[in-house]
């Protein structure tokens, strides 16, 4: 670990950890909100108003996270806020069907072309789990492939190999996880569609699927190369496999079709969570009518959720995906550009070696100026030198992912006054980063 000392100076927040860790493992309810890749205490917040939040210690941060990307319009923006009031104040939860869950369906299809019908779940780890149950309950195949470094949840089948936490915190595969639940993953490098054709090769007729994230965020930001998307369609039609484009992080942020929108490939099953649910527990799967028939009640195939297109949720992400027009992408577009490149020139002003890494408005920085293809690539960077970054931009009141492995967001809400506090927080950071040591 870089050898960065930690301004203590949120004494609220380390009384709030400090009672956390006594009651939750790690003081957190998902391992990726701990400081644990860069030291220190996790800052407890307590509010959030546009692009910014603050601690328990009264002190505001330029929020880069947006909940890990949910928050696309910022934090409590007025109109998301008056729907969720409306919709709480006429019941929580009722167990039945409800509009508010067929308009959200109904704005995921009009928005999605391949999505022909959808099936509302609560996690992103519920649709990629249930995506995956139905490729093998639909093609009556087990074996599934994935790409090292693309995180889909703490699916059990998923978590070899798998990005985000599990890269951060270098954990080669997950105890617990048992070999006849991950028996049937093979795991491939990302970007290589020559290892896709050679599983196919070796295991003809018994892949189900293969899932990928549409534009991997979890390894860092890592775009497919030209035609890996369109050749892993490619594959899977020519052997019987379905396509499943993980959308989860990139669907409804990096465009208004999310990468579909980038990229035009149309995958046969689609995962979709975070910003469909805005910053409220929602999440999607959806496809190809054929094949989500046979999801029960009509199929076979078994799924289900009580909590499930819950009418608060629901309200919340319809209100957001409607505010969330051409003009609402080019904002977020547009300032996010303007962010990487502030964050370039910090670094070359410095002397660290960098990419800035982006798939539209979603980015990170490497600290490596050698090209990023895949995880390996990743995990070659000099990972110790965003730990002093990071803390340094922490104590100028500018809130990163605490990982090298992770993306930044950025909201419509981040406007001249925020981009002004990155800017001055940077020079600093990136003297940090370039004085850091392993
Ligand atoms: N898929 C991708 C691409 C993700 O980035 C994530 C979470 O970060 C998930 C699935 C899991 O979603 P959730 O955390 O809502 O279970």
């Amino acid at each position: 670990m870089a050898c960065v000392s930690f301004p203590y100076d949120a004494p609220v927040s380390q009384t709030l950890f400090d009672r956390a860790s006594l009651v939750t493992p790690g003081g957190v309810n998902s391992p990726v909100r701990a400081f644990r890749a860069v030291g220190g205490t996790p800052r407890f917040m307590v509010s959030g108003t546009g692009p910014y939040l603050t601690d328990a210690d009264g002190r505001e941060y330029v929020d880069l996270v947006c909940s890990w990307g949910p928050m696309i319009l910022g934090h409590s923006h007025p109109e998301v806020i008056a729907a969720v009031q409306e919709a709480v104040a006429r019941g929580t939860s009722f167990g039945t069907p409800g509009e508010g869950e067929v308009a959200l369906a109904e704005e995921i299809v009009a928005r999605i072309e391949p999505v022909e019908q959808v099936r509302l779940v609560s996690s992103g780890t519920e649709a990629t789990m249930s995506a995956i149950r139905l490729a093998r309950g639909f093609t009556g195949r087990a074996k599934v492939v994935k790409f090292a470094g693309c995180y889909h949840g703490h699916v059990d089948a998923l978590l070899a190999a798998a990005g985000s936490g599990v890269a951060t915190f270098g954990l080669p595969d997950t105890p617990g996880v048992t070999g006849a639940q991950a028996g049937d993953t093979i795991v491939l490098p990302y970007n290589d569609l020559e290892a896709v054709r050679t599983a196919f090769a070796a295991h003809p007729g018994e892949i189900a699927c293969v899932i990928t994230e549409a534009s991997p965020g979890n390894m860092g930001v890592v775009p497919p190369l030209d035609g890996f998307n369109a050749g892993l369609k490619e594959i899977c039609a020519a052997n019987g496999a379905l396509y499943i484009s993980d959308e989860v992080m990139t669907g409804f942020r990096t465009s208004k079709a999310g990468w579909f929108g980038v990229d035009g490939v149309r995958p046969d099953l689609m995962t979709f969570g975070k910003v469909m649910g805005g910053g409220f527990p929602a999440a999607a799967f959806g496809g190809r009518a054929d094949v989500m028939a046979h999801l029960a009640p009509v199929g076979p195939v078994y799924q289900a959720g009580t909590l499930s297109g819950n009418p608060v949720a629901t309200a919340a992400g319809l209100a957001q995906l409607r505010l969330l027009d051409d003009a609402a992408y080019a904002k977020v577009d547009a300032v996010s550009a303007e962010i990487q490149a502030l964050v370039g020139e910090a670094f070359t002003k410095e002397g660290v070696a960098h990419t800035v890494s982006a798939a539209s408005n979603m980015f990170s920085v490497f600290f490596t100026d050698q090209p990023v293809r895949n995880y390996d690539d990743a995990k070659k960077q000099e990972a110790f030198r965003f730990t002093a970054f990071f803390h340094s931009m922490l104590a100028q009141g500018v809130y990163l992912p605490p990982s090298a492995f992770e993306s930044w967001f950025v909201s419509t809400a981040h406007d001249t006054q925020a981009v002004e506090r990155i800017a001055a927080a940077l020079p600093a950071a990136a003297r940090a980063a370039s004085e850091a040591t392993a």
